[in-house]
Protein backbone atom coordinates (compact mmCIF):
# COMPACT_ATOMS: atom_id res chain seq x y z
CA UNK A 1 0.00 0.00 0.00
CA UNK A 2 1.15 3.79 -0.77
CA UNK A 3 -0.54 6.50 0.87
CA UNK A 4 -0.30 9.88 -0.88
CA UNK A 5 -2.06 13.31 0.51
CA UNK A 6 -3.41 15.81 -0.85
CA UNK A 7 -6.28 18.60 -0.54
CA UNK A 8 -10.07 16.82 0.78
CA UNK A 9 -12.13 18.26 -1.61
CA UNK A 10 -15.21 16.36 -1.35
CA UNK A 11 -16.36 14.19 1.79
CA UNK A 12 -17.59 10.75 2.07
CA UNK A 13 -14.90 7.28 1.50
CA UNK A 14 -14.49 5.15 -1.35
CA UNK A 15 -12.50 1.93 -3.15
CA UNK A 16 -12.59 0.64 -6.66
CA UNK A 17 -10.27 0.29 -9.82
CA UNK A 18 -8.13 3.25 -10.81
CA UNK A 19 -9.48 4.38 -14.24
CA UNK A 20 -6.31 6.75 -15.47
CA UNK A 21 -7.67 9.47 -17.55
CA UNK A 22 -4.83 10.45 -20.26
CA UNK A 23 -4.89 13.63 -22.48
CA UNK A 24 -2.96 13.24 -25.46
CA UNK A 25 -1.21 15.87 -25.98
CA UNK A 26 -1.05 17.95 -29.53
CA UNK A 27 1.14 20.25 -31.73
CA UNK A 28 1.47 23.94 -31.67
CA UNK A 29 2.61 25.73 -34.76
CA UNK A 30 5.36 28.04 -33.68
CA UNK A 31 7.14 30.69 -35.87
CA UNK A 32 5.37 33.18 -37.84
CA UNK A 33 2.39 32.00 -40.01
CA UNK A 34 1.98 32.55 -44.16
CA UNK A 35 -1.75 33.40 -44.47
CA UNK A 36 -2.77 35.64 -41.42
CA UNK A 37 -6.39 36.21 -42.55
CA UNK A 38 -6.32 32.27 -42.80
CA UNK A 39 -5.23 31.89 -39.25
CA UNK A 40 -7.93 34.87 -38.18
CA UNK A 41 -10.35 32.28 -39.77
CA UNK A 42 -9.10 29.44 -37.83
CA UNK A 43 -9.40 30.92 -34.89
CA UNK A 44 -13.02 32.42 -34.80
CA UNK A 45 -14.25 28.93 -36.23
CA UNK A 46 -12.54 27.10 -33.44
CA UNK A 47 -13.78 29.95 -30.75
CA UNK A 48 -17.05 29.21 -32.19
CA UNK A 49 -16.73 25.50 -32.32
CA UNK A 50 -15.81 25.20 -28.92
CA UNK A 51 -18.00 28.00 -27.38
CA UNK A 52 -21.04 25.48 -29.02
CA UNK A 53 -19.68 21.89 -28.10
CA UNK A 54 -19.69 23.80 -24.32
CA UNK A 55 -23.07 25.05 -24.21
CA UNK A 56 -24.44 21.63 -25.33
CA UNK A 57 -22.53 19.95 -22.83
CA UNK A 58 -24.10 22.44 -20.51
CA UNK A 59 -27.56 21.76 -21.81
CA UNK A 60 -27.26 17.65 -21.21
CA UNK A 61 -25.77 18.53 -17.55
CA UNK A 62 -27.50 19.95 -14.79
CA UNK A 63 -26.86 21.29 -11.43
CA UNK A 64 -23.53 23.31 -10.45
CA UNK A 65 -21.51 21.07 -13.59
CA UNK A 66 -24.28 23.15 -15.82
CA UNK A 67 -23.60 26.23 -14.62
CA UNK A 68 -19.86 25.79 -14.56
CA UNK A 69 -19.96 24.60 -18.39
CA UNK A 70 -22.02 27.76 -19.01
CA UNK A 71 -19.58 29.91 -17.63
CA UNK A 72 -16.83 28.12 -19.96
CA UNK A 73 -18.74 28.54 -23.11
CA UNK A 74 -18.98 32.41 -21.88
CA UNK A 75 -15.03 32.38 -20.90
CA UNK A 76 -14.35 30.54 -24.92
CA UNK A 77 -16.85 33.21 -25.77
CA UNK A 78 -15.17 36.20 -24.32
CA UNK A 79 -14.82 38.98 -27.18
CA UNK A 80 -11.73 40.31 -25.06
CA UNK A 81 -9.86 37.16 -25.31
CA UNK A 82 -10.69 36.57 -28.87
CA UNK A 83 -9.56 40.58 -29.20
CA UNK A 84 -6.48 40.24 -27.96
CA UNK A 85 -5.98 36.21 -29.93
CA UNK A 86 -6.33 38.44 -33.30
CA UNK A 87 -4.25 41.43 -32.36
CA UNK A 88 -1.31 38.67 -31.70
CA UNK A 89 -2.13 36.65 -35.40
CA UNK A 90 -2.38 40.33 -36.91
CA UNK A 91 0.91 42.24 -35.86
CA UNK A 92 2.61 39.02 -35.49
CA UNK A 93 1.82 36.41 -37.65
CA UNK A 94 1.53 33.82 -35.02
CA UNK A 95 -0.89 30.89 -35.14
CA UNK A 96 -4.44 30.96 -34.35
CA UNK A 97 -3.22 28.30 -31.64
CA UNK A 98 -0.26 29.83 -29.86
CA UNK A 99 -2.12 33.25 -30.11
CA UNK A 100 -5.29 32.24 -27.68
CA UNK A 101 -3.24 30.02 -25.53
CA UNK A 102 -0.85 33.05 -24.59
CA UNK A 103 -3.74 35.20 -24.55
CA UNK A 104 -5.43 33.25 -21.87
CA UNK A 105 -2.52 32.95 -20.14
CA UNK A 106 -2.20 36.43 -19.68
CA UNK A 107 -5.65 36.14 -18.30
CA UNK A 108 -5.02 33.08 -15.92
CA UNK A 109 -1.72 34.82 -14.37
CA UNK A 110 -3.85 37.55 -13.10
CA UNK A 111 -6.03 34.77 -11.76
CA UNK A 112 -3.82 32.67 -10.21
CA UNK A 113 -1.61 35.40 -8.42
CA UNK A 114 -4.54 36.37 -6.74
CA UNK A 115 -4.46 35.11 -2.74
CA UNK A 116 -7.86 33.90 -2.90
CA UNK A 117 -8.13 30.39 -3.50
CA UNK A 118 -10.71 30.60 -5.54
CA UNK A 119 -9.97 32.70 -7.92
CA UNK A 120 -6.67 30.85 -8.44
CA UNK A 121 -8.41 28.42 -9.48
CA UNK A 122 -10.26 30.29 -11.88
CA UNK A 123 -6.98 30.29 -14.02
CA UNK A 124 -7.44 26.94 -14.75
CA UNK A 125 -10.36 27.11 -16.12
CA UNK A 126 -9.23 30.14 -18.82
CA UNK A 127 -6.43 27.51 -19.60
CA UNK A 128 -8.59 24.60 -19.84
CA UNK A 129 -10.94 26.87 -22.79
CA UNK A 130 -7.85 27.80 -24.40
CA UNK A 131 -6.54 24.43 -24.73
CA UNK A 132 -9.76 23.52 -26.37
CA UNK A 133 -9.75 26.36 -28.71
CA UNK A 134 -6.47 26.02 -29.56
CA UNK A 135 -7.16 21.69 -29.99
CA UNK A 136 -9.86 22.73 -32.15
CA UNK A 137 -7.82 25.37 -34.24
CA UNK A 138 -4.92 22.80 -35.29
CA UNK A 139 -7.66 19.72 -36.16
CA UNK A 140 -6.17 17.60 -33.14
CA UNK A 141 -9.29 15.60 -31.68
CA UNK A 142 -11.06 16.53 -28.36
CA UNK A 143 -9.45 14.87 -25.09
CA UNK A 144 -11.43 11.71 -25.42
CA UNK A 145 -12.85 10.21 -22.20
CA UNK A 146 -13.87 6.86 -22.77
CA UNK A 147 -16.58 5.34 -21.02
CA UNK A 148 -16.67 4.02 -17.69
CA UNK A 149 -18.31 0.80 -17.52
CA UNK A 150 -17.27 -0.15 -14.66
CA UNK A 151 -17.27 1.25 -11.19
CA UNK A 152 -14.09 2.95 -10.92
CA UNK A 153 -12.14 6.07 -9.05
CA UNK A 154 -11.13 8.31 -12.02
CA UNK A 155 -7.46 9.40 -11.76
CA UNK A 156 -6.51 12.69 -13.37
CA UNK A 157 -3.47 15.33 -13.62
CA UNK A 158 -6.49 17.74 -13.56
CA UNK A 159 -10.16 16.67 -14.67
CA UNK A 160 -11.49 20.02 -16.81
CA UNK A 161 -15.78 20.54 -16.19
CA UNK A 162 -15.90 19.39 -19.93
CA UNK A 163 -14.11 16.20 -19.05
CA UNK A 164 -16.22 15.64 -15.93
CA UNK A 165 -19.31 16.09 -17.97
CA UNK A 166 -18.87 13.24 -19.91
CA UNK A 167 -18.44 10.88 -17.00
CA UNK A 168 -21.06 8.52 -15.88
CA UNK A 169 -21.58 9.85 -12.23
CA UNK A 170 -23.54 6.67 -11.04
CA UNK A 171 -20.09 4.78 -12.40
CA UNK A 172 -17.65 7.43 -11.07
CA UNK A 173 -17.18 5.92 -7.25
CA UNK A 174 -14.14 8.50 -6.32
CA UNK A 175 -12.04 10.88 -8.14
CA UNK A 176 -8.38 12.15 -7.49
CA UNK A 177 -6.76 14.80 -9.00
CA UNK A 178 -2.48 15.26 -9.12
CA UNK A 179 -3.72 19.35 -9.46
CA UNK A 180 -6.23 21.50 -7.93
CA UNK A 181 -7.97 23.04 -4.83
CA UNK A 182 -10.98 22.92 -3.02
CA UNK A 183 -12.18 25.52 -4.77
CA UNK A 184 -11.55 24.12 -8.35
CA UNK A 185 -14.16 23.33 -10.62
CA UNK A 186 -13.57 19.55 -10.23
CA UNK A 187 -14.48 19.49 -6.40
CA UNK A 188 -17.38 21.90 -6.78
CA UNK A 189 -19.05 19.55 -8.94
CA UNK A 190 -17.90 16.65 -7.20
CA UNK A 191 -19.31 18.54 -4.05
CA UNK A 192 -22.38 18.63 -5.76
CA UNK A 193 -22.33 15.28 -7.08
CA UNK A 194 -21.96 13.59 -3.81
CA UNK A 195 -18.32 11.93 -4.97
CA UNK A 196 -15.97 11.93 -2.81
CA UNK A 197 -11.98 13.60 -3.87
CA UNK A 198 -9.14 14.75 -2.72
CA UNK A 199 -7.03 16.94 -5.00
CA UNK A 200 -3.40 18.86 -5.55
CA UNK A 201 -2.02 14.50 -4.65
CA UNK A 202 1.57 15.14 -5.27
CA UNK A 203 3.21 12.36 -7.14
CA UNK A 204 -0.84 10.67 -8.03
CA UNK A 205 -0.27 10.08 -11.86
CA UNK A 206 2.94 8.50 -11.17
CA UNK A 207 2.12 5.99 -8.55
CA UNK A 208 -1.51 4.81 -9.93
CA UNK A 209 -1.57 2.21 -12.57
CA UNK A 210 -4.83 1.26 -14.72
CA UNK A 211 -6.57 -1.10 -12.94
CA UNK A 212 -5.19 -1.32 -9.62
CA UNK A 213 -7.55 -0.65 -6.08
CA UNK A 214 -6.87 3.06 -5.21
CA UNK A 215 -8.93 4.61 -2.16
CA UNK A 216 -10.39 7.95 -1.68
CA UNK A 217 -10.31 9.51 1.70
CA UNK A 218 -12.24 12.71 0.89
CA UNK A 219 -12.51 14.11 4.49
CA UNK A 220 -8.60 12.80 5.47
CA UNK A 221 -7.48 14.20 2.34
CA UNK A 222 -5.73 10.97 1.40
CA UNK A 223 -5.45 8.68 -1.37
CA UNK A 224 -4.02 4.81 -0.47
CA UNK A 225 -2.62 3.19 -3.45
CA UNK A 226 -3.70 -0.92 -3.23
CA UNK A 227 -5.00 -0.36 0.08
CA UNK A 228 -4.36 -3.11 2.47
CA UNK A 229 -7.55 -4.94 4.21
CA UNK A 230 -6.89 -2.70 7.59
CA UNK A 231 -7.26 0.56 5.56
CA UNK A 232 -10.51 -0.47 2.89
CA UNK A 233 -12.63 -1.52 5.94
CA UNK A 234 -11.78 1.63 8.13
CA UNK A 235 -12.98 3.46 5.06
CA UNK A 236 -15.76 1.35 3.94
CA UNK A 237 -16.63 1.64 7.39
CA UNK A 238 -16.61 5.74 7.58
CA UNK A 239 -18.42 5.77 4.39
CA UNK A 240 -21.31 3.95 6.21
CA UNK A 241 -21.04 5.87 9.29
CA UNK A 242 -21.75 8.96 6.93
CA UNK A 243 -24.14 7.72 5.02
CA UNK A 244 -26.32 6.74 8.69
CA UNK A 245 -25.73 9.92 10.31
CA UNK A 246 -27.13 11.22 7.09
CA UNK A 247 -30.42 9.55 8.18
CA UNK A 248 -30.89 9.67 11.92
CA UNK A 249 -30.26 13.45 11.12
CA UNK A 250 -33.07 13.02 8.32
CA UNK A 251 -35.27 11.17 10.92
CA UNK A 252 -34.74 13.62 13.44
CA UNK A 253 -34.92 17.05 11.49
CA UNK A 254 -38.79 18.55 12.46
CA UNK A 255 -40.94 19.73 9.91
CA UNK A 256 -41.29 23.45 8.98
CA UNK A 257 -39.52 26.56 10.00
CA UNK A 258 -36.71 26.32 12.24
CA UNK A 259 -37.03 27.04 16.17
CA UNK A 260 -35.15 25.95 19.42
CA UNK A 261 -37.01 23.22 21.41
CA UNK A 262 -39.09 26.01 23.15
CA UNK A 263 -40.00 27.84 19.83
CA UNK A 264 -37.81 30.50 19.60
CA UNK A 265 -37.45 31.37 15.60
CA UNK A 266 -34.29 31.63 14.36
CA UNK A 267 -34.14 31.33 10.39
CA UNK A 268 -31.37 28.95 9.15
CA UNK A 269 -30.75 29.93 5.55
CA UNK A 270 -27.68 28.68 3.16
CA UNK A 271 -24.68 30.55 1.73
CA UNK A 272 -24.44 30.04 -1.98
CA UNK A 273 -22.45 31.48 -5.18
CA UNK A 274 -24.71 30.13 -7.83
CA UNK A 275 -28.19 29.26 -9.16
CA UNK A 276 -26.89 25.11 -8.60
CA UNK A 277 -26.01 25.40 -5.45
CA UNK A 278 -29.33 27.19 -4.23
CA UNK A 279 -30.93 24.27 -5.78
CA UNK A 280 -28.78 21.83 -3.76
CA UNK A 281 -29.51 24.31 -0.61
CA UNK A 282 -33.17 23.86 -0.79
CA UNK A 283 -33.19 20.19 -1.14
CA UNK A 284 -31.83 19.88 2.10
CA UNK A 285 -34.35 22.68 3.59
CA UNK A 286 -33.27 26.32 3.38
CA UNK A 287 -35.15 28.57 4.77
CA UNK A 288 -33.13 31.91 2.55
CA UNK A 289 -30.27 32.91 1.21
CA UNK A 290 -28.41 34.76 3.94
CA UNK A 291 -25.43 35.36 1.64
CA UNK A 292 -25.19 35.41 -1.68
CA UNK A 293 -21.12 35.73 -3.04
CA UNK A 294 -21.33 38.02 -5.76
CA UNK A 295 -18.37 37.79 -7.10
CA UNK A 296 -18.54 34.59 -9.19
CA UNK A 297 -20.34 36.47 -11.56
CA UNK A 298 -17.64 38.79 -12.62
CA UNK A 299 -15.47 35.72 -13.02
CA UNK A 300 -14.09 35.19 -16.68
CA UNK A 301 -15.58 38.29 -17.84
CA UNK A 302 -13.06 41.13 -19.42
CA UNK A 303 -15.77 43.45 -18.74
CA UNK A 304 -17.75 43.81 -15.04
CA UNK A 305 -21.07 42.00 -16.24
CA UNK A 306 -24.45 44.35 -17.08
CA UNK A 307 -27.22 45.11 -15.92
CA UNK A 308 -29.68 42.49 -17.28
CA UNK A 309 -27.09 40.09 -16.99
CA UNK A 310 -27.38 40.76 -13.37
CA UNK A 311 -31.00 40.54 -13.08
CA UNK A 312 -30.96 37.09 -14.60
CA UNK A 313 -28.92 35.61 -11.92
CA UNK A 314 -30.92 37.72 -8.96
CA UNK A 315 -34.17 36.83 -10.44
CA UNK A 316 -34.19 33.49 -10.80
CA UNK A 317 -32.44 32.78 -7.52
CA UNK A 318 -35.21 34.97 -5.96
CA UNK A 319 -37.70 32.72 -8.23
CA UNK A 320 -36.44 29.72 -6.61
CA UNK A 321 -36.34 30.65 -3.72
CA UNK A 322 -40.23 31.82 -3.66
CA UNK A 323 -41.30 33.94 -0.60
CA UNK A 324 -38.10 33.18 1.24
CA UNK A 325 -35.51 35.95 1.40
CA UNK A 326 -32.52 36.58 -0.56
CA UNK A 327 -29.73 38.26 1.19
CA UNK A 328 -27.50 39.65 -1.88
CA UNK A 329 -23.90 40.79 -0.66
CA UNK A 330 -22.27 43.34 -3.08
CA UNK A 331 -19.24 42.27 -4.64
CA UNK A 332 -16.28 41.96 -2.27
CA UNK A 333 -13.45 42.57 -4.55
CA UNK A 334 -10.30 44.05 -4.32
CA UNK A 335 -6.80 43.42 -3.05
CA UNK A 336 -6.63 39.33 -2.81
CA UNK A 337 -10.01 38.67 -5.00
CA UNK A 338 -8.32 41.10 -8.06
CA UNK A 339 -10.85 41.35 -11.03
CA UNK A 340 -9.05 41.09 -14.40
CA UNK A 341 -11.58 44.29 -15.52
CA UNK A 342 -10.22 46.61 -12.97
CA UNK A 343 -7.08 47.97 -12.74
CA UNK A 344 -6.10 48.27 -8.89
CA UNK A 345 -2.70 49.19 -7.38
CA UNK A 346 -0.72 46.95 -5.91
CA UNK A 347 -1.01 47.09 -2.38
CA UNK A 348 1.54 46.25 0.86
CA UNK A 349 -1.26 44.86 3.09
CA UNK A 350 -3.84 43.61 1.05
CA UNK A 351 -6.09 42.41 3.73
CA UNK A 352 -5.82 46.42 5.05
CA UNK A 353 -6.54 47.70 1.46
CA UNK A 354 -9.34 48.84 -0.63
CA UNK A 355 -11.44 45.83 -0.79
CA UNK A 356 -15.53 45.33 -0.35
CA UNK A 357 -17.18 48.57 0.19
CA UNK A 358 -13.89 50.92 0.01
CA UNK A 359 -13.74 49.78 -3.49
CA UNK A 360 -17.43 50.00 -4.42
CA UNK A 361 -16.68 53.83 -3.74
CA UNK A 362 -13.89 53.95 -5.57
CA UNK A 363 -15.93 52.63 -8.54
CA UNK A 364 -19.76 53.94 -8.23
CA UNK A 365 -20.54 52.91 -12.32
CA UNK A 366 -20.11 49.31 -10.76
CA UNK A 367 -21.44 49.42 -7.53
CA UNK A 368 -25.10 51.51 -9.27
CA UNK A 369 -24.97 48.60 -11.62
CA UNK A 370 -25.44 46.11 -9.10
CA UNK A 371 -27.85 47.81 -6.88
CA UNK A 372 -30.16 48.73 -9.86
CA UNK A 373 -29.90 45.56 -11.05
CA UNK A 374 -30.73 44.41 -7.00
CA UNK A 375 -33.79 46.39 -6.87
CA UNK A 376 -35.13 44.97 -10.08
CA UNK A 377 -34.89 41.21 -8.77
CA UNK A 378 -37.50 42.69 -6.43
CA UNK A 379 -40.30 43.03 -9.38
CA UNK A 380 -43.48 40.53 -8.19
CA UNK A 381 -42.89 41.19 -4.56
CA UNK A 382 -39.81 39.24 -4.05
CA UNK A 383 -38.33 39.29 -0.48
CA UNK A 384 -34.51 40.82 -1.30
CA UNK A 385 -31.86 42.08 1.40
CA UNK A 386 -28.34 43.61 0.10
CA UNK A 387 -25.85 44.45 2.21
CA UNK A 388 -22.26 45.65 1.89
CA UNK A 389 -18.58 43.49 3.14
CA UNK A 390 -16.32 45.15 5.17
CA UNK A 391 -18.06 48.12 6.28
CA UNK A 392 -16.11 49.70 9.28
CA UNK A 393 -17.98 52.95 10.45
CA UNK A 394 -21.11 54.69 10.51
CA UNK A 395 -20.75 57.55 7.75
CA UNK A 396 -19.61 53.85 5.25
CA UNK A 397 -23.61 52.73 6.13
CA UNK A 398 -24.61 56.02 5.54
CA UNK A 399 -22.76 56.50 2.08
CA UNK A 400 -24.04 52.28 1.28
CA UNK A 401 -27.90 53.68 2.54
CA UNK A 402 -27.79 56.37 0.12
CA UNK A 403 -26.52 54.31 -2.83
CA UNK A 404 -29.28 51.65 -2.31
CA UNK A 405 -31.89 54.44 -2.29
CA UNK A 406 -30.71 56.01 -5.07
CA UNK A 407 -31.24 52.66 -6.88
CA UNK A 408 -34.75 53.16 -6.49
CA UNK A 409 -34.41 50.54 -2.84
CA UNK A 410 -36.28 52.02 -0.60
CA UNK A 411 -39.74 52.42 -2.92
CA UNK A 412 -38.61 48.30 -3.74
CA UNK A 413 -38.90 47.30 -0.05
CA UNK A 414 -35.24 46.14 -0.06
CA UNK A 415 -34.04 45.39 3.62
CA UNK A 416 -30.44 47.10 3.81
CA UNK A 417 -27.48 45.72 6.44
CA UNK A 418 -23.89 45.16 6.51
CA UNK A 419 -21.34 42.53 6.84
CA UNK A 420 -19.72 42.84 10.31
CA UNK A 421 -16.36 41.80 9.82
CA UNK A 422 -14.27 44.60 11.31
CA UNK A 423 -13.32 45.17 14.31
CA UNK A 424 -14.09 48.53 14.12
CA UNK A 425 -17.75 47.54 13.29
CA UNK A 426 -18.13 45.97 16.39
CA UNK A 427 -17.61 48.54 18.29
CA UNK A 428 -19.96 51.11 16.54
CA UNK A 429 -22.77 47.96 16.22
CA UNK A 430 -25.60 50.10 17.58
CA UNK A 431 -24.62 53.02 15.26
CA UNK A 432 -24.67 50.71 12.37
CA UNK A 433 -28.04 49.12 13.99
CA UNK A 434 -29.42 52.37 13.69
CA UNK A 435 -28.68 53.04 10.12
CA UNK A 436 -29.48 49.59 8.64
CA UNK A 437 -32.48 46.51 8.72
CA UNK A 438 -29.75 43.96 9.47
CA UNK A 439 -26.49 42.96 10.38
CA UNK A 440 -24.94 39.77 9.20
CA UNK A 441 -21.57 38.93 11.25
CA UNK A 442 -18.62 37.75 8.79
CA UNK A 443 -16.55 35.09 11.43
CA UNK A 444 -13.99 34.77 8.82
CA UNK A 445 -12.88 37.91 8.12
CA UNK A 446 -13.85 39.20 11.81
CA UNK A 447 -11.86 36.36 13.23
CA UNK A 448 -8.71 36.87 11.54
CA UNK A 449 -8.92 40.99 12.04
CA UNK A 450 -9.41 40.62 15.67
CA UNK A 451 -6.41 38.27 16.15
CA UNK A 452 -4.52 40.29 13.84
CA UNK A 453 -3.80 36.98 12.15
CA UNK A 454 -3.70 36.07 8.64
CA UNK A 455 -6.86 33.58 7.85
CA UNK A 456 -4.82 32.02 4.56
CA UNK A 457 -1.46 31.25 7.10
CA UNK A 458 -1.29 27.82 7.93
CA UNK A 459 1.22 28.78 11.03
CA UNK A 460 -1.55 31.00 12.74
CA UNK A 461 -4.51 28.55 12.28
CA UNK A 462 -5.01 28.31 15.92
CA UNK A 463 -5.44 31.98 16.11
CA UNK A 464 -8.40 31.60 13.68
CA UNK A 465 -10.66 29.32 16.18
CA UNK A 466 -13.86 30.49 16.20
CA UNK A 467 -14.32 29.55 19.64
CA UNK A 468 -11.78 32.25 20.30
CA UNK A 469 -13.27 33.96 23.57
CA UNK A 470 -12.66 36.77 22.11
CA UNK A 471 -14.60 36.55 18.80
CA UNK A 472 -17.86 35.32 21.60
CA UNK A 473 -17.48 38.30 23.41
CA UNK A 474 -17.69 40.35 20.05
CA UNK A 475 -20.91 38.34 19.01
CA UNK A 476 -22.15 38.97 22.31
CA UNK A 477 -21.40 43.31 21.71
CA UNK A 478 -23.04 43.50 18.30
CA UNK A 479 -26.15 41.38 19.53
CA UNK A 480 -26.35 43.78 22.47
CA UNK A 481 -25.22 47.03 20.03
CA UNK A 482 -28.46 46.21 17.87
CA UNK A 483 -30.60 45.03 20.11
CA UNK A 484 -34.29 46.44 19.39
CA UNK A 485 -32.72 48.19 15.81
CA UNK A 486 -31.68 45.75 13.63
CA UNK A 487 -31.96 41.62 13.25
CA UNK A 488 -28.09 39.99 13.75
CA UNK A 489 -27.41 37.08 11.52
CA UNK A 490 -24.02 35.14 11.20
CA UNK A 491 -23.11 34.12 7.82
CA UNK A 492 -19.23 33.16 8.05
CA UNK A 493 -18.49 29.49 8.22
CA UNK A 494 -18.86 29.59 12.09
CA UNK A 495 -22.38 29.24 11.50
CA UNK A 496 -21.94 26.30 9.88
CA UNK A 497 -20.47 24.56 13.56
CA UNK A 498 -23.55 22.94 15.07
CA UNK A 499 -22.18 24.34 18.60
CA UNK A 500 -21.27 27.53 17.87
CA UNK A 501 -24.35 28.06 16.47
CA UNK A 502 -26.40 27.06 19.52
CA UNK A 503 -23.49 29.78 20.93
CA UNK A 504 -24.61 32.44 18.84
CA UNK A 505 -28.47 31.79 19.41
CA UNK A 506 -28.25 31.88 22.94
CA UNK A 507 -25.76 35.69 22.70
CA UNK A 508 -28.86 36.84 20.98
CA UNK A 509 -28.08 36.10 16.53
CA UNK A 510 -31.54 35.18 14.86
CA UNK A 511 -30.69 34.11 11.50
CA UNK A 512 -27.84 31.61 10.41
CA UNK A 513 -27.14 31.01 6.73
CA UNK A 514 -24.70 28.21 5.98
CA UNK A 515 -23.18 25.76 3.33
CA UNK A 516 -25.56 23.31 2.01
CA UNK A 517 -24.04 20.62 4.04
CA UNK A 518 -24.46 22.00 7.39
CA UNK A 519 -28.01 22.90 7.01
CA UNK A 520 -29.38 19.69 8.57
CA UNK A 521 -26.78 19.54 11.39
CA UNK A 522 -27.62 22.66 12.39
CA UNK A 523 -31.47 22.28 12.43
CA UNK A 524 -31.39 19.23 14.23
CA UNK A 525 -29.35 20.52 16.70
CA UNK A 526 -31.62 23.77 17.10
CA UNK A 527 -34.75 21.83 17.31
CA UNK A 528 -33.28 19.89 20.07
CA UNK A 529 -31.88 22.67 22.68
CA UNK A 530 -34.17 25.33 24.51
CA UNK A 531 -32.89 29.20 24.31
CA UNK A 532 -32.25 29.18 27.76
CA UNK A 533 -30.08 25.97 27.62
CA UNK A 534 -28.13 28.34 24.43
CA UNK A 535 -28.21 31.44 26.75
CA UNK A 536 -26.37 29.42 30.32
CA UNK A 537 -23.82 27.80 28.23
CA UNK A 538 -23.28 31.26 26.11
CA UNK A 539 -23.03 32.83 29.49
CA UNK A 540 -20.16 30.39 30.28
CA UNK A 541 -18.67 30.39 27.34
CA UNK A 542 -17.82 33.51 26.79
CA UNK A 543 -15.93 33.31 30.05
CA UNK A 544 -13.83 30.43 29.53
CA UNK A 545 -9.99 30.93 29.48
CA UNK A 546 -9.57 29.85 25.95
CA UNK A 547 -10.93 28.25 22.58
CA UNK A 548 -10.95 24.56 24.08
CA UNK A 549 -12.67 25.00 26.90
CA UNK A 550 -15.30 27.26 25.19
CA UNK A 551 -15.67 24.98 22.66
CA UNK A 552 -16.54 21.89 25.17
CA UNK A 553 -18.77 24.13 26.80
CA UNK A 554 -20.49 24.93 23.23
CA UNK A 555 -20.71 21.02 22.65
CA UNK A 556 -22.36 19.97 26.01
CA UNK A 557 -25.13 21.42 24.15
CA UNK A 558 -25.73 18.71 21.43
CA UNK A 559 -27.91 16.09 22.04
C1 LIG B 1 -16.66 36.24 6.23
O1 LIG B 1 -15.68 36.96 6.20
O2 LIG B 1 -17.03 35.60 7.25
C2 LIG B 1 -17.50 36.07 5.03
C3 LIG B 1 -18.64 35.41 5.07
O3 LIG B 1 -17.02 36.60 3.88
P1 LIG B 1 -15.88 35.94 2.93
O4 LIG B 1 -15.56 34.59 3.51
O5 LIG B 1 -16.50 35.88 1.59
O6 LIG B 1 -14.78 36.93 3.07
MG1 LIG C 1 -15.45 38.39 4.57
Amino acid sequence: MKTLSGVAASSGASVAPAWLHAVADFDIPEGEVGDRDAELAKLRKAVEAVGRALEEKAEQASGELAEVLDAQAMMARDPELADSAERVIQDQGTSAARAIIDAGEDYAEVLAASESEYMAARAEDIRDVCKRIARSAVGAPETSVADLSEPSVIVATELPPADVASLDPQLVQGIATEEGSRTSHTAIVARALGIPAVVAVKGLTAAASKDSPIAVDGDGGEVHIEPDDDTKSRLEGKAAARAKRREDLKARVPDGLAATKDGHRVEVGANVGAVAELEAALDEGAEAVGLLRTELLYIGHSEAPDEDEQVGVYGAMAELLGDRRLVVRTFDFGADKPVPFLDVDAEENPALGVRGIRLARLHPDLITTQLRAIVRATEGGRRIGVMAPMVATAEEADWFVEQVNAAGGQEAGLEVGAMVEVPAAVLVAGDLAERLDFLSIGTNDLTQYLHAADRQLGALSYLQDPFSPALLRAVQTICLGARDKAWVGVCGEAAGDPAWALIAVGLGVTELSVGSDSLLEVRVALAEATLDDCRSAAAEAIGAPGPDAAHRIATGLLA
